[in-house]
Order: C-alpha cells, then structure tokens, then sequence
C-alpha cells in the first residue's frame, strides 16, 4: 500500500474531532459467522510436484518458445513476443486461471482483488511498463514524457489512507495524537534522510536507488546497506522514535511481507527512495488501482494473449537436448502429460520449483536457489450488506490500517466505482505472516482453520467498525504459501541472487523472484528481458 507523506501540522490532531459513535456489545448477542471458504491458491496441484507421480506424455506438440507460468512475469513474455510480431508460443499455467498472484475475483458487488492491488506511476526506468500502460490507454500520450498523462479514473479517488489508532481514524499513515514532538521531529529526518537517498547518484553515476533495481547503482557504500538490517539502520541514524519505528516496520511487512529487523536496509530504503515518477495532473504519491487492483492488468494482458494461453497445465519436467527443450506439463482437467519440444523456455514461475523440474540444472545455481525465502500472506475478501458503523475520525479510505494488528489492514475494493451511491461493499484485507521464521509462519497460514482466521479478522475489524460481523454476507480466503521472496538482511546484492541473474542457455528465468523483491514493475521486467532474449535467439 502507499504511504502518501504526512504534511506537518500540530494542529491536525483535530482532525479526528466529531462524529464519535458510541457502541456496545454483548458478547452473547454475537451474531455468527457470514458463509466462506478458503479459496485458493491450490496448493495441493503445486505439492504434487514433491511426489513427481506424473504420467508420461501420451503427445509431442513443437511449440518455439514455451512460457512455464502465467502471472505478470510470463504473461508479460507474452505480450513482448506478440508485439515483436513472434506468435508461435504458448503459456502453460497451473492453476485455473492465469495471474499469478495479481489475481483477482467478482461478486455480485464488485471485482475484487485476490493479492496485488495497485501499480504506483512507473519510473522512467520501468519504460516497458509505460509502455504496456499506453497499449492498454491508461497512460495518454508519449509513455517517455517526464510526467505522462493517465487516465484519471485509474488513479486513485481521494481519500486515500487512514490510519486507526487510539481509537480514533487519522488521515494518512502517520498517527496525529499520541505521538511526542520528538517523534515528529524523528520522521521528519527520517523523510530527509529518504529524500536525500532519492537524489543520490553511485559513485557508476547511477541512481543509488532504481526501479527496475537492475539500474541501481552499484556503489560498494550503497550496497553495504544490504547487510544492516532496516531497524538497525534507523538505530545508526539515532532514530529510535517508536511510531518511526511502527511506520517503517508497516511498510517492510505491507511491500516485503518482512518485519523491518529482518529486511534489508538497502531494500528498505529502496521503498521510500526508488519512486521518482511524477505524473500531470495527479500528486505525487498517488497510484494507479482498480476495483479489483492489479487483477484489471491481467485481464488486459489475459485478453490480448488469447490462444496463447494453457490454464491447468503443470510443468513437471524441464529437459535440455541436444537441439531442443524437452518441457512435459501435466494437464489436469485431461488427466495426461504432454511435451513441447522448444527452442528456448521462459521459466516464469516461481524459482523454488526450478531445481525439481529443470533436470539439467547445476548444483550451484540449485544451491542459490535453496537461499531464497519465500514470506507467506493471506488475503481475505469480506462482503458487506452496507457500509460499518465508523468510530471518529478521517473518513474511510482506499487503503484503511490499523496501528495495533499484526495484519496490514484493508483496501476498500468499491472505492473506484463511479456510482454515487453504493449500498454494498467488500474489503480486501491482507496479512504478511512475517512473525516467525517463514516456514513456521507457512505452516501456520495452511494449517489454521477457516473459522479460527474469521473469527481474527472480524474481532480485528470489530474495533474501528463495531457492527461489522452484523454487516457481513460472506468471508473468502485466499492463502499465499510462497507470497512473495523476502528480501532479507544480505539477500537482495548477496551472492545467490547474482549468481542466478547469470546469462543463461535455452531456460531463460523471468520470474520477479530474480529482482529479489516483488512487485508488478519487476514481475514485467523480467518478463520483457526473457522474451528479448528469446527473441534474440529465435
Ligand atoms: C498478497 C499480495 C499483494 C501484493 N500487492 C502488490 C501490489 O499492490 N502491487 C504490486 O506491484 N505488487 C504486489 N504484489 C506483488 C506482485 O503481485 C508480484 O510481484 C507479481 O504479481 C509477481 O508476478 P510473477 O509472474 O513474477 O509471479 P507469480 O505471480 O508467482 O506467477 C507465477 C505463476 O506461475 C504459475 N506456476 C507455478 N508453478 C508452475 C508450474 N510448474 N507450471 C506452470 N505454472 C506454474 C503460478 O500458478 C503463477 O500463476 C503482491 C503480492 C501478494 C502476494
């Protein structure tokens, strides 16, 4: 989620003045639980890649280029190669539906966002994103002007974020009461510290902090702060301030799904320093979003590269030959294995797979890829008969946080519509389980019962919203076991990473894992350069 800058003003405490509500409850009067069910992503089709009990292929089909995985990395790859006017490619997806996890879902309400849910404006360096954007009209105009033109209904309406703390919403992220001077006084040089990072140059002339971060500059000082953590940097710095510390920790856990001691400073810094983009007629820190977030980029990229596509296609082995790549996927609705013999695969699905599926692969790069970590999250989607009862404060927001939860809060999925009046609504609610070691935190997540994370989420919302289990329909979840590759202390300019972003042959990997965090700018980079280079070898 953005964290739009908060301006000073002491006096803005009065903000949260008016409109207090006063509710009580009888625990006894609880009303139940509305109806819902876990979802997805479908785990079991992914844990029978342990087992490997596969049949063999019954067909052999000669495709050039085939692209293992459909979320925004392969489908990119897609994209790229259709635009270059290369057609003879198609995409293999495991599960039902391609996105990956910029997936989203639909309801009587609304669409809805089942994991990403907003682009920020992309930096002159995300140039194929611009580009993507203008191919889809989003972006207006020439896609390499400084401050392009987008389509104002993809940008976000106001407002854009509350934060609740000490019962009372605030406007922004930044809470207005509780807080002393001396912590006012600490996120203003830490504001400073960010805003000098933005401006500064490597000693390579680069940007210190880029998007894609393949253009950073590979200054041996900049890159030093990959092995600090972030909290330890902010202690460096002498910035001990506890909400200094509950902000920046937020935003480590909503964009890393990292706890701000284990992530990276130089990822942490990359946050709050790598968003130069400007935009006309938009502030600078707003987003590009949808109903259903990043799931309305799929849709485009899902109709353009119809025919291209192969939902319910596993695959299961990867085999270099002497002329060509042996690629055998599992279909499941058939129930059969077929191989595609191709020229060069795109390996856009997520790296930890790779080394039980590509047979060939060296034991030095199937070791950097055991370095990666994977952070689990959860998305819930919570429909509601009618807006919730408010406790004082800013008004709701796009984005709506809570300052005491462990969870990340939630983004208001009718808040784009343009009807005037809305009866009914969803929230989107995300948690990074980022708590314990991941694969502690992973267990937790797929072994924790529908109603145990019900009765978490409600309980969590019932505090701003006292009546919110009166107004729910349904509750949905979506759990992410491999959500997101954490970019932790040393990982991010470590050698594990650098040793996989190595050239490689006929199996080209293109999914974000490579950038070493995750996000849809570095999803569709990897994307365009694999196709490139595919291109370039066809
Ligand atoms: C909850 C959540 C919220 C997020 N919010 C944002 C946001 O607001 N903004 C943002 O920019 N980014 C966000 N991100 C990150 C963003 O969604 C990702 O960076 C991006 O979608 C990753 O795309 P990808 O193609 O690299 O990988 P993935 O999305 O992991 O796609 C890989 C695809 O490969 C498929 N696959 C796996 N194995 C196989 C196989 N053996 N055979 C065939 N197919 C296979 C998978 O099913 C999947 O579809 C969020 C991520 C999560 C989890």
């Amino acid at each position: 989620m953005n964290r739009r800058r908060f301006l000073f003003s002491l006096g803005a405490a009065t903000a949260a003045a008016g409109g207090a509500y006063a509710w009580r409850r009888d625990a006894t009067t609880l009303p139940p639980l509305p109806p819902g069910e876990i979802l997805g992503a479908s785990n079991t089709v992914g844990h029978r890649l342990r087992q490997m009990d596969f049949p063999e292929p019954t067909e052999t089909l000669q495709v050039p280029i085939v692209i293992v995985g459909g979320g925004v990395a392969g489908l990119s790859a897609g994209w790229k190669l259709q635009k270059s006017g290369f057609t003879d490619f198609v995409i293999l997806e495991l599960e039902s539906e391609v996105g990956g996890n910029a997936r989203s879902g639909e309801n009587a309400i609304t669409a809805y966002p089942w994991g990403a849910h907003y682009l920020p404006f992309p930096t002159q360096e995300s140039r194929a994103v611009r580009e993507l954007l203008a191919d889809f009209g989003v972006l207006q105009g020439d896609p390499c002007a400084a401050a392009p033109v987008y389509d104002e209904r993809y940008i976000n309406f106001a407002p854009q974020e509350r934060l609740y703390a000490h019962g009372v919403w605030h406007d922004g992220l930044w809470p207005q009461v509780g807080v002393r001077q001396r912590d006012f006084d600490q996120y203003r040089r830490f504001l400073d510290l960010m805003d000098d990072f933005q401006r500064r140059r490597g000693s390579d002339g680069r940007k210190a902090f880029a998007i894609p971060i393949d253009f950073s500059a590979r200054d041996p000082e900049l890159l030093a702060l990959d092995r600090l953590s972030m909290r330890d940097f902010l202690l460096q710095q002498g910035l001990d301030s506890e909400p200094l510390h509950w902000y920046v920790n937020y935003a480590c856990r909503d964009d890393y799904g990292c706890r701000h001691h284990d992530t990276s400073a130089w990822m942490g810094i990359h946050y709050f320093a790598s968003r130069d983009a400007l935009a006309r007629d938009a502030d600078r820190d707003d987003v590009l979003t949808w109903p259903e977030g990043n799931g309305w980029l799929i849709k485009q990229l899902r109709q353009r590269l119809a025919g291209h596509l192969l939902p319910n296609a596993m695959a299961w082995r990867v085999s270099a030959l002497d002329r060509a790549v042996r690629v055998d996927a599992y279909q499941t609705r058939e129930k059969r294995s077929v191989r595609r013999l191709a020229q060069t695969v795109i390996w856009a699905a997520p790296l930890f797979q790779a080394p039980r599926i590509c047979r060939e692969m060296t034991a030095d790069r199937a070791a950097a890829i055991g370095a990666f970590e994977y952070a689990p999250w959860l998305v819930a989607n919570l429909s509601l008969r009618g807006f919730p009862l408010e406790r004082r404060g800013a008004p709701l927001s796009w984005d709506n946080v809570l300052y005491d939860s462990d969870a990340l809060g939630y983004v208001v999925a009718t808040h784009q519509h343009r009807a005037a009046h809305q009866e009914q609504t969803v929230f989107t609610w995300y948690h990074a389980l980022s708590d314990g070691a991941p694969d502690v935190e992973r267990r937790r997540l797929l072994q924790t019962p529908w109603t145990t994370w019900a009765e978490k989420i409600l309980g969590e919302l019932s505090r701003p919203h006292p009546d919110i289990r009166q107004q729910a329909t349904r509750l949905d979840l979506f759990r992410w076991g491999h959500a997101m590759v954490r970019p932790r202390v040393g990982f991010v300019w470590g050698e594990a990473r650098q040793r996989l972003l190595q050239t490689q042959d006929r199996v080209l990997f293109a999914h974000s894992d490579l950038s070493g965090y995750s996000v849809f700018e570095e999803a569709h980079y990897r994307g365009i350069l694999a196709a490139e280079r595919a291109l370039a070898a066809s």
